[in-house]
């Protein structure tokens, strides 16, 4: 999205988290602890993927993006569907969304990354500083991909 910044990616926690799993260290009823309201957030805003449940592997992943920030007011903290996020990016000047994976099989759950999206993203978007920003986020995407 064009206006997404301040991007962090939990993917190193995600994978501790498996490792700690396949050690036995922790159980899966320690991370497949899904709230009723994530999962129904999952059912009616989520975003569908193409990525197996690291768990169980018998279902896709659902992406949930919660959005929170001063002027969202009510509306801080609930989960919005992703093809809304541009159209709040260009209302306001500046929100949190947080992006949680979640498995409709076995609640499978674990926060996937953050982000900063509104329009203060636009703010100079020709400058250099932004330049550089674009390019440390491929640079990121590009780890993540061979993370894989
Ligand atoms: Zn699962």
């Amino acid at each position: 999205m064009r206006t997404q910044r301040q991007v962090v990616d939990y993917s190193l926690q995600k994978r501790a988290v498996l490792r700690e799993l396949l050690a036995g260290r922790i159980g899966t009823y320690d991370v497949c602890d899904a709230s009723p309201y994530l999962k129904n957030a999952a059912r009616f805003h989520g975003e569908p993927t193409e990525h197996r449940c690291p768990i169980c592997r018998s279902e896709n992943l659902t992406h949930v993006h919660y959005i929170y920030g001063d002027e969202l007011k009510q509306s801080a903290g609930q989960a919005r569907t992703r093809a809304e996020l541009p159209v709040l990016a260009m209302t306001l000047r500046e929100f949190q969304v947080f992006v949680v994976e979640v498995c409709p099989g076995c609640d499978w759950n674990h926060l996937v990354e953050q982000f900063l999206l509104g329009r203060d993203g636009l703010a100079g978007e020709a400058t250099d500083a932004t330049a550089s920003a674009a390019a440390d986020g491929s640079t990121a995407r590009r780890r993540r991909e061979a993370q894989r």
